[in-house]
């Protein structure tokens, strides 16, 4: 089995029941129940797997049980490949709709049409802002516990985040580092009380509530990050090789509204319940939407995915009728 998807050789120009933009969860299952509704279909994405690619094991999928990440992205490209679904490994630059079409243009590789656009593009990591992040991002900064934790092996380092994120980011580095501060800017954790409980027996972690990390310094590498309690003021240096950022994530704003697709007012896109946008024929599906805020899953991302595929697959026969 392989990390990558079956690639495409379709040609610039070609025409789609449906293009499915992204390759995380929500667009592999939009690929594969669109082609199990036999509609002519195209993926186009940049990272197979998507968040997917940043998880260790998932062992919250109904029926699969602790499954490596890599694993499941594995089983998912056999899945569609099974349908001959083609995936173009590119980045999409916009969506236009001329007509009674789309055309989707690539940055790299010409442009595409389709009767239908679901979008499932995913969420990016949100930075903390803080002097020092940009400077060592890479150096001892990083944005994915479960990519870089052996690199800390031996290593002081300090997360922060209240979310599941962090929680299991945590968790995982305080098998690999010395010791790990856990900072969060409240006193309640956003996460789920399972990995709360098991942060919480960890021997070598600290946790620093109602405080945030306001500066990280070094040298060539991270050597130091400020932490402050937002409560009283006072400030505390930790002495960290690894600063873990693990504060959530961004939505796709500027693509959306580039698209005239509307968002809600936190930037991520509106759908009604079978995950139609403002647009008529553009669909959306997974995290990049506001649907279910705050439950972010392999399995909601799946699920709405498949209800993404199931919603074009009735307006395509609707117009069909209508002609
Ligand atoms: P999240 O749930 O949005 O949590 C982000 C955390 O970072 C919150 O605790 C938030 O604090 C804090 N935060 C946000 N901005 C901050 C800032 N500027 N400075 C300091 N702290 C800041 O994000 P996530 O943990 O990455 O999870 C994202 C989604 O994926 C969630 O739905 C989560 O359930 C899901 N997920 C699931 C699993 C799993 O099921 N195994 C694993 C990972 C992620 P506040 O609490 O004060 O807002």
């Amino acid at each position: 089995m392989s990390l990558l998807p079956k690639l495409s050789n379709v040609k610039p120009g070609e025409k789609f029941d449906v293009i499915i933009v992204g390759l995380g969860p929500a667009a592999y299952s939009a690929a594969l129940y669109s082609a199990r509704y036999i509609m002519k279909t195209l993926v186009i994405g940049e990272i197979p797997g998507g968040q997917l690619t940043e998880a260790a094991d998932v062992d919250d999928y109904l029926g699969l049980i602790n499954l490596p990440a890599q694993k499941m992205i594995e089983t998912f490209n056999q899945h569609i490949s099974r349908y001959n679904v083609p995936v173009l490994m590119e980045t999409v630059e916009s969506i236009k709709k001329e007509g009674d079409e789309f055309i989707v243009k690539t940055k790299r590789k010409g442009e595409y049409k389709a009767s239908s656009v679901i979008v499932a593009v995913g969420v990016k990591r949100r930075k903390l802002n803080v002097p020092g992040e940009e400077k060592f991002t890479g150096k001892g900064v990083s944005y994915c516990s479960v990519c870089d934790a052996p690199l800390f092996k031996n290593r002081p380092v300090v997360v922060v985040g209240g979310g599941d994120s962090a929680l299991e980011g945590a968790e995982l580095l305080s098998r690999y580092a010395t010791k790990v501060y856990l900072v969060h800017r409240r006193d309640q954790f956003r996460g789920q009380p399972f990995y709360v409980e098991i942060i919480k027996h960890k021997p070598n972690v600290e946790i620093i509530l109602n405080s945030t990390v306001t500066e990280i310094k070094g040298e060539k590498l991270v050597n130091k990050a400020v932490v402050q309690n937002l409560k009283t003021g006072e400030t505390r240096e930790l002495d960290v090789n690894g600063v873990f950022v693990e504060i959530g994530f961004e939505p796709p704003v500027d693509f959306a509204r580039n698209n005239g697709i509307e968002t809600d007012e936190r930037g991520y896109i509106k759908v009604d319940e079978w995950m139609r946008t403002n647009v008529e024929g553009i669909f959306a599906a997974g995290d990049c939407t506001g649907l279910w805020m705050g439950f972010r899953q392999v399995i909601t991302a799946t699920a709405q995915g498949a209800v993404a595929s199931h919603a074009v697959y009735s307006y395509l026969n609707e117009k069909k009728g209508k002609k």
